[in-house]
């Protein structure tokens, strides 16, 4: 059995931004998706599973950069949400419907698609459409196994009033069928997850090991995240402040307020140095952010998200005064 904490799975509201999505009745479908994928990430983390969002706010992201940051992140399943709009003359225009790629195994992206169509039907749905194949981008550029969730027709009133009514009950149910493919139990009294497990002695060890090389403070690797290390990263940051915005800060290792005045907000797209030690001072707290490679790509957002979670600071993934102010103090 895949151990919660492990799995990475890939949450996409569909549509944003200037993207409406299918508009009808008054809703746009953009919102719809994003509603229910903030409340499906909600559901996951609680469970303990790690959600990377390819969008959590009105913004466009383009459909080849959704699957990319899946994919750099090795994430472990892809979940498209959606509402689904007049389509052929034809169709019957309600009920749930789950896409998966043309050519995805039905072992894989297909069971997990119709796990989830179940737990749906579970909580009640007008009708239950099936799973379909669809050459969708987001499905044929995604590596993990994928699925697009046409959740209802925001044409249809009883569609909309299900969709609105169980929303929450919906994301759980997404979640559950997620949890069902991964061979997890769902757990009902589930809190929010606790702070991880103290960082491995190894990793903060290489972190003292990089600072060392890179700034050459006669930093001695401890494996602790002490006080040394904790002026080390200082003196990192207030070097690389002082060449970034000619903050012209005296180098003393002391992370007082002026350091803290200096520091400007950064967020995921961003890189360079600033980033590097961003990502060095997640691992040294605790916090995965993958390689320090000065390359704030979602890894390292979703690290940083839960850091901020976990000291009740804004989890919006962008590390500005107070993210460095508590990932540098004790
Ligand atoms: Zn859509």
């Amino acid at each position: 059995m895949e151990s919660a904490s492990n799995l990475l799975i890939a949450v996409d509201a569909g549509h944003g931004g200037w993207d409406n999505g299918a508009q009808g009745l008054g809703r746009r479908e953009k919102d719809d998706n994003l509603a229910l994928a903030l409340e499906v990430q909600r559901q996951l983390e609680r469970q303990g599973l790690q959600v990377l969002m390819t969008r959590s706010d009105d913004t466009f992201v383009e459909l080849a950069d959704r699957a990319a940051m899946a994919n750099e992140a090795d994430a472990d399943l892809f979940v498209s949400l959606h509402r689904n709009s007049f389509t052929r003359p034809t169709d019957e225009t309600y009920g749930i419907e789950n896409y998966i790629y043309l050519t995805a195994p039905p072992e894989t992206s297909g069971r997990a698609a119709q796990l989830v169509l179940s737990e749906l039907d579970d909580v009640g749905v007008q009708r239950i459409v099936g799973v379909s194949r669809g050459n969708y981008a987001v499905l044929r550029r995604t590596l993990m196994p994928a699925m697009l969730l046409e959740m209802g027709y925001i044409i249809n009133e009883t569609d909309n009033l299900l969709f609105d009514e169980n929303l929450t009950a919906y994301a759980q149910a997404i979640a559950k069928g997620i949890m069902e493919y991964f061979g997890l139990v769902w757990n009902a009294n589930a809190t929010p997850p606790t702070p991880p497990l103290q960082p491995e002695e190894n990793e903060i060890y290489d972190m003292q090991q990089l600072l060392e090389s890179r700034y050459g403070f006669g930093l001695t690797p401890t494996g602790r995240y002490d006080d040394p290390t904790r002026r080390a990263v200082t003196v990192a940051l207030q070097i690389e402040l002082n060449g970034a915005y000619n903050a012209g800060l005296a180098v003393d290792g002391k992370f007082g307020p002026l350091t803290a005045m200096a520091i400007r907000p950064i967020r995921q797209g961003d890189q360079g140095a600033l980033v590097a030690l961003l990502q060095v001072l997640l691992t040294l707290n605790g916090y995965d952010p993958g390689e320090v490679d000065g390359y704030f790509g979602p890894r390292t957002a979703t690290a940083l998200r839960f850091f901020q979670r976990d000291h009740f600071l804004t989890s919006d993934a962008i590390a500005g005064r107070e993210s460095f102010t508590a990932l540098i103090k004790e």
